[in-house]
């Protein structure tokens, strides 16, 4: 079985009527990067070394049951959401099976989840969408994927990213908090946040720049204690408050930074 990261804690599946990609608010005026060009490629090179294929936890056989495991993940870890989609996977892994299945019978098996009478709900509609209207197939687009219940923003960004292989970043708590704390992306709200992750996230490392991000945050550049001793990217970090024992961290190595200047250099040589 495949898998995937999401760790989308935002509350998605209660979002039954999503604002449109269009009414999205404009990130602040003056919403930067406090990176510099080489300290965000060095970033996304550390990160990538330490992870380069990277996986999650998701559980997922087909672009169907990834927006349904991905709908139901929404404040919900995915070792819970694993449990319950098992099962569940094996008697529908298709819309046509999951809207025969019905309401009750997908509430029984997801009962664990949290919010799982609405997913529920939201689950078996999207199924019935997606017979009734794109041929039971999961629409490889943002703007048909945010008009199903329970698929917001970020859900349809995963789902675009993973299935489709799209550039997206799905800015979740994780991503949020990394982004700010770094300095990589600050922002006041994830609309914000992933704006500047579009404009300032090369393009080479763009696919999985959301799977690194997530990692990060979930094992590494964690909520309460993050942990900086043994962070890869400490030295360009901005975070005013890490863990910082003497002599750590000093500024990106010459050598680092010059082994940086000459990759730059080469992929700015047409
Ligand atoms: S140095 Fe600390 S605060 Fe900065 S990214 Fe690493 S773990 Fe997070």
């Amino acid at each position: 079985m495949a898998k995937i990261t999401t760790a989308l804690s935002a509350p998605d599946a209660a979002r039954t009527k999503p604002a449109p990609a269009a009414a999205r608010k404009p990130a602040k005026r003056g919403t930067r990067t406090r990176l510099s060009r080489p300290e965000i490629e060095l970033l996304f090179t550390r990160l990538h070394a330490k992870n380069p294929e990277p996986k999650g936890e998701l559980e997922y056989v087909n672009p169907f049951t990834l927006l349904v495991a991905v709908v139901l993940s929404a404040q919900a870890t995915d070792a819970g959401v694993n449990k319950a989609t098992r099962r569940l996977f094996e008697i529908a892994d298709t819309p046509e099976k999951m809207l025969a299945l019905g309401v009750e019978a997908v509430t029984e098996h997801i009962k664990t989840i949290g919010l799982f009478r609405g997913k529920a709900k939201n689950v078996v509609e999207l199924s019935r969408l997606l017979v009734e209207e794109h041929g039971s197939e999961v629409p490889p687009d943002r703007e048909a994927l945010e008009k199903l219940p329970g698929v917001g923003r970020k859900t349809a960004n995963v789902v675009l990213n993973i299935a489709f292989g799209h550039p997206t970043i799905a800015v979740d708590t994780h991503i949020f908090r990394v982004s700010n704390r770094t300095g990589l992306a600050p922002g006041k709200d994830v609309d914000a946040v992933e704006q500047v992750l579009e404009r300032v996230t090369p393009d080479r490392f763009r696919l999985h720049a959301h799977h690194w991000l997530i990692l990060h945050g979930r094992y590494v550049c964690k909520a309460r204690k993050p942990d900086c001793p043994v962070c890869p990217i400490a030295d360009v970090c901005r975070f005013k408050e890490k863990v910082q024992p003497a002599g750590r961290y000093s500024r990106v190595p010459e050598l680092e930074a010059a082994a940086m200047a000459d990759t730059l250099s080469r992929l700015e040589t047409p």
